[in-house]
């Protein structure tokens, strides 16, 4: 295994299926790789389609047996909250699984994501014993009066599939409100980093969720991946991940008539009026295209700044970016970290091409850094919404800086993307926000900020960001069946 600054406890790299460890049927693993190192990590096993087959049938069996969806909620709800203490209690642990795996600043981890993992379990156990329906008075007919209640019951097998960038939190938004609602679950994690959700197997377990109703199939996309999207035993498919991904999922859901969410990938606008506090907002606006090397959906790369201060907000993103301390992602002195693999190094790099290619100015970054480990510079282009860099969505630490002359013009700048996920808006006069939110096509604003979801409030987008809600009371409904009961006497 490869060396780190800080000591990484490997899980048992195994599948979970009905409480159990077990190997993939074919016996075959993959490797997974420490992107800062370019050296092995661990051999997980590589689930196929058996594999899937027996965990969807384990799953199953659990729901219908009702060790899960028929306890009451409050106990639910104790279990799923003991799994939020857990996860605080491995916070150290956890983050190193995902750091060694991925790449992301180990501080940031240990203090951001797997914190946010265990909110998320805390907020929807507060919810298990609340799920209620509407009840009311109908009015007679003839002789019969009428009473009216919808139940809102867990809607069984659920299959989630999640993306390698924040592997705990997005299986956390999937996870936490599908058990809170009694269903039972089988995961997918990506290939690059599935350490952490074999962990959170564990975790689960020793909190008291039965066997059977969190199973965890690694493997790869177009396999383990592709046969739990096909699975004809699944009530609900939960994805996060690419667009292109995304769409066959949706066919696939569209075929079986099977209730599908789908978080894919985003090209958010981060709009500067002329009255924001810009020192304020700089470090915002920077972290929004740099933080986490940029390998965040909600990455606000398309820096739309009003023409007047278009200079000043170039400059300090230029200083931020080349302040930069990139190397060791486990290193406290580290402020970047790597590129999660090869394949997305030489993607964001291409896109760095392409935008000069197109006529865009470099103004900064650009460049890999050494030779060992897929470290990029942060790197800010001056361009327009035209270019291909600032259409497709690149993953990468790439700004693009594109001025606006009158808030019509960045309203519509802001718009003109197939994506939908979120977007900011950096002003102090009220008017102007209030004004802009209700005309931006997404599905979430930040307001002087950036940052991650709140497991209280919904997330998701529109057009190719996806489609549904996770986190919110409408995160936690999107687990359940809505019943209606016409009742006569
Ligand atoms: P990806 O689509 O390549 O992979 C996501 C998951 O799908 C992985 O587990 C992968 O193994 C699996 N997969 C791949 N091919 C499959 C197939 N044919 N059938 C079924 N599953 C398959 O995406 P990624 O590179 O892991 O993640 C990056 C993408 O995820 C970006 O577009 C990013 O914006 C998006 N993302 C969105 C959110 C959000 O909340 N909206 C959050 C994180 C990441």
């Amino acid at each position: 295994m490869t060396d780190t600054l800080v000591p990484v406890d490997l899980p048992d790299t195994r599948l979970r299926i009905g409480g159990r460890s077990v190997d993939a049927r074919s016996g075959e693993a993959y490797t997974s790789v420490n992107p800062a190192t370019e050296e092995p990590v661990a051999d997980i096993a590589a689930g196929s389609a058996a594999d899937v087959d027996a965990a969807v049938a384990v799953a199953r069996e659990a729901f219908e047996g009702g060790s899960w969806s028929r306890v009451a909620g409050a106990e639910r709800g104790r279990i799923l909250s003991r799994a939020a203490d857990l996860l605080e209690e491995h916070a150290a642990s956890i983050a190193a699984l995902e750091t060694v795996e991925m790449g992301k600043l180990y501080r940031d981890t240990v203090a951001g994501d797997i914190p946010a993992a265990a909110a998320s379990f805390r907020h929807f156990a507060g919810w298990a014993d609340k799920i209620s329906g509407q009840a009311m008075a109908l009015g007679d007919v003839g002789d019969q009066h009428r009473f009216g209640f919808t139940l809102r019951q867990p809607l069984g097998v659920v299959g989630a599939i999640t993306p390698w960038n924040n592997p705990a939190v997005v299986a956390a938004w999937k996870v936490a409100p599908a058990l809170a609602a009694g269903c039972t679950v089988v995961v997918k994690p990506a290939e690059d980093a599935a350490l952490s959700t074999l962990r959170l197997a564990d975790l689960l377990a020793e909190a008291g969720v039965p066997d059977g109703v969190f199973n965890v199939v690694p493997g790869l996309g177009d396999s383990a991946g592709a046969a739990l999207a096909a699975h004809p035993g699944l009530d609900k498919i939960t994805f996060t991940g690419s667009p292109r991904v995304g769409r066959t999922i949706a066919s696939l859901a569209g075929e079986k008539f099977r209730k599908v969410t789908l978080e894919l990938g985003g090209k958010a606008p981060q709009l500067v009026f002329p009255d924001a506090d810009l020192d304020a907002a700089l470090p915002w606006i920077a972290m929004g295209n740099f933080y986490h090397q940029g390998q965040v959906c909600a990455a606000g790369t398309r820096v739309l700044v009003h023409e007047s201060i278009v200079d000043r907000v170039v400059d300090g993103l230029v200083d931020i970016a080349q302040s930069a301390v990139i190397g060791d992602p486990f290193d406290d002195a580290t402020t970047q970290g790597t590129i999660v693999n090869g394949r997305q190094l030489d993607r964001i790099l291409g896109y760095v091409d392409k935008g000069r290619g197109e006529g865009a100015e470099l103004v900064t970054g650009g460049q890999r850094v050494g030779e060992r480990g897929y470290f990029v510079q942060p790197t800010v282009f001056r361009g327009n919404n035209d270019l291909t860099i600032a259409r497709d969505e690149i993953f990468g630490p790439v700004a693009t800086v594109i001025p606006f002359r009158t808030t019509e013009e960045a309203v519509r700048l802001a718009n003109a993307t197939r994506y939908g996920l979120n977007a900011m808006i950096y002003s102090r006069d009220l008017a102007t926000v209030h004004s802009v939110i209700p005309q931006l096509r997404v599905g979430t604003v930040w307001v002087n900020g950036w940052g991650v979801p709140d497991p209280a409030l919904p997330w998701g987008g529109r057009e190719a960001s996806g489609i549904g809600r996770e986190l919110g009371v409408s995160g936690l409904e999107a687990f359940t069946e809505e019943k209606t009961v016409h009742l006569g006497y």
